[in-house]
């Protein structure tokens, strides 16, 4: 039976009206299991209508009020984490564990957006010049977007909403289209916390919705993470627009592996890194770059080692490593860049292609790959593959490492392995990449610092999360005061005591 999702807005679920819809996989069996509603410019626009008229009623929440109504969303969805993760798992096809960790993370964002009384304050100047006093205030942009990828359906979505809806704008949300139900039950469980209905919003569709959303003068801001090409255009457009836009892209993460490095705990820390949800991460490693034959030789035997007693297996069961990718597409993409990897002249170490899973047989299941002597000339090494692929570039020196790490069009993670807090303290300071590991292979910065990345995985200035999300998601209003006095002696209403300023000259505090 293949049900059918539906939109979910102004607290209901709408179904879709457009007569467009797209499918929702079983990424284990390769079996549509759900059709989703792809909706046209005319629903999204009757979505943007309803958020509008209810972004008010949640602005007049105080701070503390709306904080509460987090922290009760917080309490709901843990209740449901196994269920959740569950749902998560079956249309993404990661494991459950790691499906967890998705929801976790973004639940993680909540409790920071949670700080809005605190965080939402303002500045003050008192006497900024005689009888006068200066102060600032943030206030909601009124209704804002978030237009999300399939990886993380529960965090990426909660990292947008949360701070948006702390700040008090209604949030209209456009999931990806391929595993949808998440965001769905999410914004049931923002209804039941007491969010009024309309504030959180989702209208599933493809491009035409996304469209609908960049041109409509009413959506203020949009927050976008997905790939390069996409992010580029949503970032464009929704400038050229007037809108605010942070959009994060694709990526192609190195790992700097320094000859004093633990090699073992280097391989066990790459092969997560690497591997873990089919690498279909965006703070994934893709690239691993051991510093000098010796240590490339050591490492590429203790990965082998590894990758070959990996479990890939359906990503309901308990002991699989990793699951399946999300689409057919994905696993025809990966298969494609291992054929150009060989033809391009990398050394195939260990080649994924063409696994079985018992009881998956059907389903988008690819096995670790692995390549040695990948050089930055090759495709496999530029671009982003997105999948359980690891490329072995070996550099002479650390000086050649942190360059490929710099000269490489993507600058979204990085990490470096070393027991030398010298190099890694200058690896820090000069790579030209947004988010830094040492010994650390997947360095997601905590909720209450930012995430983002350079260079073409990132557009925009201000990052996720954090205390830049506060910014995007406010607009600042500053205030110059100045009462005449009089009052308080009890006597008539005067002029200032002292001199009264020149109306022809700009103000200046003298
Ligand atoms: P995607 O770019 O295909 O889709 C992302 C969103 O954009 C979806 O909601 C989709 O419906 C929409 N979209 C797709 N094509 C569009 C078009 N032509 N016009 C308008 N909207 C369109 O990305 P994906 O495959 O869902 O996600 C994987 C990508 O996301 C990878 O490149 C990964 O690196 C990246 N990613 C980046 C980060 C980050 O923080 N930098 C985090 C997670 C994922």
């Amino acid at each position: 039976m293949v049900r059918e999702l539906t939109h979910f807005i102004g607290g209901q679920h709408v179904a879709g009206a457009s007569g467009n819809f797209g499918d929702v996989f079983d990424p284990n069996l390769g079996q549509v299991q759900a059709r989703v509603p792809l909706a046209s410019k005319a629903e999204v626009e009757a979505v943007i209508a309803n958020a509008e008229a209810a972004q008010p009623v949640w602005a007049a929440f105080n701070p503390q009020k709306r904080a509460r109504v987090l922290m009760k969303f917080l309490t709901l969805v843990q209740d449901e984490m196994d269920s959740l993760a569950a749902l998560l798992s079956s249309e993404h096809g990661k494991t459950i564990a790691d499906a967890k960790g998705d929801i976790q993370r973004g639940l993680e964002v909540i409790e920071f957006a949670v700080g809005a009384p605190h965080l939402l304050k303002g500045e003050y100047t008192e006497s900024a010049g005689t009888g006068i006093d200066v102060y600032s205030i943030r206030q909601p942009l009124g209704v804002v977007a978030g237009i999300t990828p399939f990886n993380f359906p529960a965090m990426i979505p909660l990292w947008k909403a949360g701070p948006a809806l702390a700040t008090g704008n209604a949030f209209v949300l456009k999931p990806s289209e391929r595993d949808p139900s998440v965001p769905l039950r999410l914004a049931e469980l923002f209804l039941e916390a007491g969010l009024p209905p309309g504030v959180f919003n989702v209208v599933n569709g493809d491009k035409v919705a996304v469209d609908a959303l960049l041109h409509d003068p009413r959506i203020k801001a949009v927050g976008f993470v997905g790939s390069t090409p996409i992010a580029q255009y949503i970032y464009e457009t929704a400038t050229a627009n007037g809108k605010r836009a942070q959009c994060f892209g694709g990526a192609k993460n190195h790992a700097i592996v320094m000859p004093d490095a633990d090699l073992d705990d280097v391989a066990d820390q790459l092969i997560g890194a690497g591997y873990g949800s089919a690498g279909e991460r965006c703070m994934a490693i893709s690239v691993a770059v051991p510093v000098g034959e010796e240590t490339a030789d050591r490492l590429l035997a203790k990965l082998t080692e590894r990758v070959h007693k990996l479990n890939i297996g359906r990503s309901d069961d308990p002991g699989t490593d990793y699951g399946p990718l999300v689409g057919k597409d994905g696993v025809d993409r990966v298969n494609n860049y291992v054929q150009i990897g060989i033809d391009e002249g990398a050394e195939l170490v260990i080649d994924g292609r063409g696994v079985t899973v018992p009881g998956g047989e059907d389903g988008y299941f690819v096995g670790a790959t692995l390549f040695d002597k990948v050089t930055p000339e090759m495709r496999i090494y530029k671009e982003e593959i997105f999948g359980p692929v690891l490329s072995v570039v070996r550099a002479k020196d650390y000086e050649e490492g942190l360059r490929l790490a710099n000269e490489h069009e993507y600058g979204n993670g990085v990490a470096i392995f070393t027991r030398d807090g010298d190099t890694a303290r200058d690896f820090a300071a000069r790579v030209q990449v947004g988010m830094v590991g040492i010994n650390v292979p997947i360095p997601v910065p905590i909720a209450y610092y930012t995430f983002g990345g350079w260079k073409r995985s990132g557009f925009g200035d201000l990052n996720q999360h954090g205390p830049d999300s506060f910014r995007f998601y406010t607009k600042t209003k500053t205030v110059t005061q100045r009462w005449p006095s009089g009052m308080k002696e009890l006597g008539p209403v005067g002029r200032s005591a002292g001199s009264t300023p020149n109306a022809f000259v700009i103000p200046t505090m003298d």
